[in-house]
């Protein structure tokens, strides 16, 4: 009995190229290499086939946050996402009290136990008072050692990165022992000079947190993080391309010098990203969105976004010009690379897991599968036999 679907006609996005009339021939959860002969065929003729995306960087979305929601509300969240094709997700907290970052990465390795996310991102407390962003300034403190050790320990193995200010005291060494734990070290929220950020990076740092984001501008005598981490093949440079946090000029600068594979695109979602305007609550922070935008009610700094990554993944292709090639590794290689999980997810390939997502011409999302289950199943285009 055939367990097999051929998907068949797109044109598919490989890591050699793209195909026009491609196959992924899916079994089960996984990709495979061949089909039986009288395997049922999909038929996507029209239509992009793309890796499912990998979000390394995502507060919550679907009126959810996953630094407060209840379980029930950050699954909810995570579905969100799913729709409009995040297959993999890293759960970002924002700045709080360390015992309560410890008991929220307790709930949230367990979802990282189910395969839920593929784990957890701690965003402070560990930055700049100087480039907070809308993060609470009383909850801020040094990256001491052993409180980053206590996070590390509390997300039980899943802890995937922490962001930090590397110039600040137990900066260095806060970068060596995430590194001693194969956690990533990222560099963000951050006032350091162009030699500090050198210096983080050489102990072993391999993330920008959001590029120009949250850090001194590229100055002519005063270089700053930003020329550093673009300069240096080790970082892998997060970018939220939804309109709002970069001008389009910042994203081709960075593309240009971070080339095709060291440019990961994130959401930085908060709960309001495929939800709507309204209130809501960052951390402790109270937000107002607006017309897609989050805004601190207090002082007015952007508060994460509403993007997902199929709009930032559309807007790079159709607004921004950019190589569907390019793109596509921005929010599937390129993550699951620096997260280890490239032998799983993020290109299609046999024997990885079937998680895809199919583009219109117009590149809006019509399907979106993971683990071989369809979550958004393309319509009109029925299983035939072949
Ligand atoms: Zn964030």
């Amino acid at each position: 009995m055939a367990t097999s679907n051929v998907l068949a006609g797109a044109r598919v996005v490989l890591p050699t190229g793209v195909v026009d009339g491609g196959r992924v021939i899916v079994d089960g959860t996984r990709i495979a290499g061949s089909a039986p002969a009288d395997a049922p065929s999909t038929d996507l003729s029209g239509h992009w086939l793309v890796p499912g995306f990998v979000d390394m960087h995502n507060h919550g979305g679907g009126g959810a946050s996953f630094t407060s929601g209840s379980v029930d509300e950050v699954l909810r969240g995570i579905g969100t996402h799913r729709a409009h094709g995040t297959t993999t997700l890293v759960a970002s907290t924002v700045t709080g009290d360390m015992d309560g970052l410890a008991q929220r990465a307790g709930l949230l390795s367990e979802l990282a136990e189910q395969g839920d996310i593929a784990g957890i991102h701690f965003e402070g407390p560990f930055i700049s008072p100087c480039r907070k962003g809308a993060h609470s300034e009383e909850l801020l403190r040094d990256p001491d050692p052993a409180e980053v050790r206590k996070l590390i320990d509390a997300a039980r193995g899943r802890a995937s990165m922490v962001t930090l200010a590397t110039e600040l005291p137990g900066g260095i060494d806060s970068v060596r022992l995430l590194v001693e734990h194969g956690v990533i070290a990222a560099i963000g929220h951050t006032d350091a000079t162009y030699e500090q950020t050198v210096e983080a990076i050489d102990a072993g740092a391999t993330v920008a947190t959001h590029l120009f984001n949250a850090m001194p501008v590229l100055g002519h005598r005063t270089p700053g993080p930003i020329a550093a981490l673009l300069e240096d093949e080790r970082i892998t440079v997060e970018l939220i391309n939804d309109g709002t946090h970069l001008h389009p000029a910042s994203l081709q600068l960075a593309f240009h010098h971070a080339g095709g594979d060291r440019v990961a695109f994130i959401t930085d979602a908060m709960d309001a990203a495929g939800f709507g305007d309204g209130r809501y609550m960052l951390g402790p922070l109270e937000v107002e969105v607006s017309e897609g935008v989050a805004r601190l009610v207090d002082g007015g700094s952007i508060a994460g976004s509403t993007l997902t990554l199929d709009r930032a993944f559309k807007r790079a292709v159709t607004v921004d010009r950019l190589p569907v090639e390019d793109v596509v590794a921005a929010v599937s290689a390129n993550p699951a690379r620096l997260l280890g999980l490239y032998d799983r997810v993020g290109s299609l390939e046999p024997g990885k897991d079937a998680d895809l997502v199919v583009l219109d011409a117009a590149f809006e999302v019509k399907g979106v599968m993971r683990r071989g289950e369809w979550l958004v199943e393309p319509p009109a285009i029925a299983p035939q036999l072949r």
